[in-house]
This record gives C-alpha cells, structure tokens and sequence, in this order.
C-alpha cells in the first residue's frame, strides 16, 4: 500500500477501522505486525537519530498521532485521511481481542501501574486471555524478560516504555519472535490503570 511520506517518515493513510481490520487479520494469520503511533516529537526525534528512522521504516504500520502530522499532510498537500492515537487504537484493538480470545502481554510502566491497569482489562475485556505482564523499569540488557514475554506466546503485546526504548524493544523481539502484534503505547497503561 501506498504511504505517505512527512519529514521521511513512511506514514499509512487509513482510518482507524481500517488498521484495526488490517492487524485483526495479521493477528488471525499469525502474521507478525510491528505498529508505531507516530507524534511530532517521533518524528521530529526521527529526523535527527538516523537510527532509529531506520528501525521506523521497518514498522509494519505507522499511525498519524497528532493533529500536528496531520497538518503537515494537509501543507505537503498529501493529506491523511484521520488522526489514529495510540491510546484509541490500543482500547479498538482490546475490544477486538475481547471479542476472539486472544493473548495479550502488558510490558511497561511502573509496577503498580501496569498491576492496576491489567486489572482493569480484565473487568472491562473478560475474554481477553492475559497472558502476562512486567514493569517497564529492567536493564537494556536483560533478556530474560524477552525470553518469558515470548513463552508466555502473546497474540498481542503492547509495550510502554516510553518512545523510542518502546520501538527499540519491539524490533528486537521481533527478530526472534515468530508470532505477535506488537505496539509501543507510551503512556497508555497510565491512562488505564486510573
Ligand atoms: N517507562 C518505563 N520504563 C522506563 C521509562 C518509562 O516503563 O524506563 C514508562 C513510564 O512509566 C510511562 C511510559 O513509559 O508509563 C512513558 O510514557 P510517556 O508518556 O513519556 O511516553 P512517550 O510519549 O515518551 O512515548
């Protein structure tokens, strides 16, 4: 599919019920699926760290988060279609795991943050199957982490490390992963824990 290029970041044109059909179908094949939800800081971090553009070219889906890439779409005259934010599309996804059953891993954020936040997806999305969690405070090195996410055999797994340890993290875990639909939140679990 086409995308839409602002300041070298490849940018998808869909609305956010079309990513959610897209990824629900990855996710029913088994697909491996990397998504970023991209603001301006992204993609103004993006334009001066050559290696993390790199790393963004390989995401599978790159969502327009803030009216401020929006906008630029409109100046550069090839507009995008709908501002898709990262918390939006992680609960339409939630409420379409809920839907089928599927495996969720919640990594990032403070301890009792994403304790809270887990509890509170387990009320609201009782089919989802919550196949783990894990604080977002370990070393850069530790794999061990990467190790039990992946045996834990997530469909989905969203991870709030903060932008770009978050995209960091996804790239290297899909290198080794043969399955999953992997997307960084920010501070998501913030948001669901309350
Ligand atoms: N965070 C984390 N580990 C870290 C640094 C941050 O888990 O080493 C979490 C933090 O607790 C928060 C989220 O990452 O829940 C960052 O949220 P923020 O809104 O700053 O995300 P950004 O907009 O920077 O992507």
């Amino acid at each position: 599919m086409k995308k839409i290029d602002i300041l070298g970041i490849p940018f998808d044109n869909l609305t956010k019920k079309q990513f959610v059909t897209e990824i629900m179908n990855n996710s029913d094949a088994n697909k491996k699926t990397f998504i970023v939800t991209a603001n301006p800081e992204i993609v103004m971090y993006a334009k001066e760290n050559t290696s993390y553009s790199c790393l963004l070219h390989e995401a599978d889906y790159i969502t327009a988060d803030g009216i401020g890439v929006i906008k630029a779409s409109h100046m550069l005259n090839t507009p995008i279609i709908e501002r898709v934010a990262g918390f939006d599309l992680m609960i339409s996804l939630l409420e379409e795991a809920n839907k089928k059953n599927k495996r969720v891993y919640f990594l990032g954020a403070k301890k009792e943050v994403v304790k809270l936040a887990t509890e509170n997806v387990a009320t609201n999305y009782p089919n989802i199957i919550i196949c783990g969690f894990h604080d977002g405070y370990f070393g850069a090195n530790d794999s061990t982490i990467m190790e039990s996410v992946q045996a834990s055999n997530p469909d989905f797994i969203f991870v709030a490390l903060g932008f770009p340890r978050q995209e960091e993290w996804i790239h290297t875990y899909l290198k080794t992963a043969s399955k999953g639909i992997l997307m960084g939140v920010g501070g998501s679990f913030d948001v669901l824990s309350g």
